[in-house]
């Protein structure tokens, strides 16, 4: 290919401007289309995060790297292809998650071989699934249900969780931030006669009289009218000191096509290695699964981001995106206050569930695990 840099133009350059923008390191901006500075700043901090040389432009490298970044774990089943062996960061984290439990996979290197095939058939035997060396969504569920319970990760995300566990067990007494996005001058996607500015606000008072109810202390961080940037929340929040953030958004598309719920939490890949919050993965997956549960939003999943909110908060930050304005089916219930509530309620409830000391839905002992490693 050839090399593509500030000031052109064309599909690559879309392409570019997608694939950043799905990694979280580029808003999706209707006004500006080619390679401007914005996406030369998103393709270093790319760069930076990959271990590439960075220099603002996308070669041959540095577009591989973005095509395999794309894909992330649960978006397609995975196995060994002898021929053409599946590459991208879901590879990346498969083989990270088998490390974790005592399998080895290889290297993690992101690439789907004959070890990381072996090492999968292994965790399958070891919870009475069939041995297909597929990751399929039978697979990626007990992978997903049993790492929570099984590692101990890092040293930064014990420390998270021992925080999150301090003291009290009860709801009552913990402090929360809510950040309904947008807000003045700045309305977000708006369609359909809703602005998400105003969704997102709406939102978050519900939430917060219902939380205020459980005698959880509960801040905003922004007024009706007020827009700080998310630099401004993120300091905010970290200056409250609060136990978690729960941003809220609507999604928007050029087309009328996409809708559904997807929530997101902190994870990113630097210098090769992923790096997550485990609470906020916890909170995103209780979210979203409660959402889906209690609302007929279409499911989009969780996935992990580096936007600067989830990035700059200290404490477990997680980012809903409650449906589509510019879907009318989505904006229709939008609209709706009964559907307000609703969604205000399924947060509250993934918070309180978050607060429980043991939120198992395995029971101890069920499955049989190999020795951990150390
Ligand atoms: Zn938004």
């Amino acid at each position: 290919m050839q090399v593509v840099r500030r000031g052109d133009d064309g599909p690559v350059v879309s392409e570019i401007r997608d694939k950043l923008g799905r990694l979280g390191l580029l808003s999706a901006r209707l006004d500006s289309a080619g390679y401007d500075q914005a996406v030369e700043h998103a393709v270093r901090e790319f760069q930076q995060d990959r271990g590439l040389r960075v220099d603002g432009v996308v070669g041959p490298e540095t577009y591989r790297a973005l095509d395999e970044a794309r894909w992330q774990l649960g978006d397609r089943s995975l196995s060994y292809a002898v021929n053409h062996p599946y590459v991208g960061d879901d590879v990346a984290a498969l083989q990270q998650r088998l490390l974790e439990m005592g399998f080895d996979p290889g290297r993690c290197d992101g690439r789907f071989g004959p070890q990381t095939e072996e090492a999968l058939r292994e965790f399958q035997r070891n919870v009475g699934l069939l041995t297909d060396g597929i990751l399929g969504p039978t697979t990626l569920a007990a992978l997903q249900r049993l790492r929570r319970t099984v590692t101990g990760g890092s040293a930064s995300e014990r420390r998270e969780e021992e925080k999150l566990l301090r003291g009290s067990i009860a709801p009552a007494g913990r402090r929360v931030v809510l950040d309904p996005g947008h807000g003045g001058d700045d309305l977000g996607a708006c369609a359909h006669d809703l602005a998400e500015s105003d969704v997102a606000y709406d939102l978050a008072t519900r939430i917060e009289g219902r939380l205020g109810a459980l005698g959880i202390d509960t801040l905003l961080t922004r007024g009706p009218d007020s827009a700080p940037d998310d630099e401004d929340r993120a300091r905010f929040a970290n200056d409250t000191g609060a136990d978690l953030l729960v941003s809220l958004h609507t999604d928007a598309a050029l087309s009328a096509g996409p809708n559904g719920v997807a929530t997101y939490y902190y994870g990113a890949t630097l210098r090769g290695r992923h790096v997550r919050s485990v609470v906020g993965e916890r909170l995103a997956t209780l979210i979203q699964r409660e959402l889906v549960a209690r609302t007929d939003l279409l499911d989009c999943r969780t996935h992990p981001k580096a936007w600067t909110l989830l990035r700059l908060t200290r404490m477990p930050a997680v980012r809903v995106d409650a449906g589509y304005v510019t879907a009318a089916g989505d904006a229709r219930r939008l609209a709706d206050p009964e559907f307000r509530d609703t969604v205000a309620e399924a947060v509250v409830a993934a918070i309180q569930r978050l607060f429980l000391p043991e939120d198992r839905d395995i029971p101890t002992g069920q499955f049989r695990m190999p020795a951990l490693t150390g």
